[in-house]
């Protein structure tokens, strides 16, 4: 009895895809370049900072001690658009 099993592929990877998409916690690098955080930063400009770096980046996650803060920034950058739209 003749064995007529299909031969395994070969080659796997004789594709022309494109590489995997950069992990999305890859650093921001042109990001990063426009946004130095300033050396002697007040905690005012490290919340700003941290809120704008998470928006665009987040190689790393925010401090904790810093999150309350943050988030409400955010909130407070959210009902400032809501309502400068208006006037
Ligand atoms: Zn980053």
């Amino acid at each position: 009895m003749m064995d007529i099993r299909p031969s395994p592929p070969l080659v796997y990877h004789a594709c022309d895809h494109e590489k995997p998409p950069v992990m999305e916690n890859a650093m921001n690098r042109d990001w990063h370049e426009a946004h130095p955080i300033p050396p002697k930063a007040t905690r005012r400009q490290r919340v700003e900072w941290h809120l704008a770096h998470s928006q665009a980046c987040g190689c790393r996650p925010p401090p904790p001690s810093l999150l309350p803060e943050i988030r409400d920034l955010e909130r407070q950058r959210l009902l400032a658009v809501e309502g400068g739209a208006i006037r």
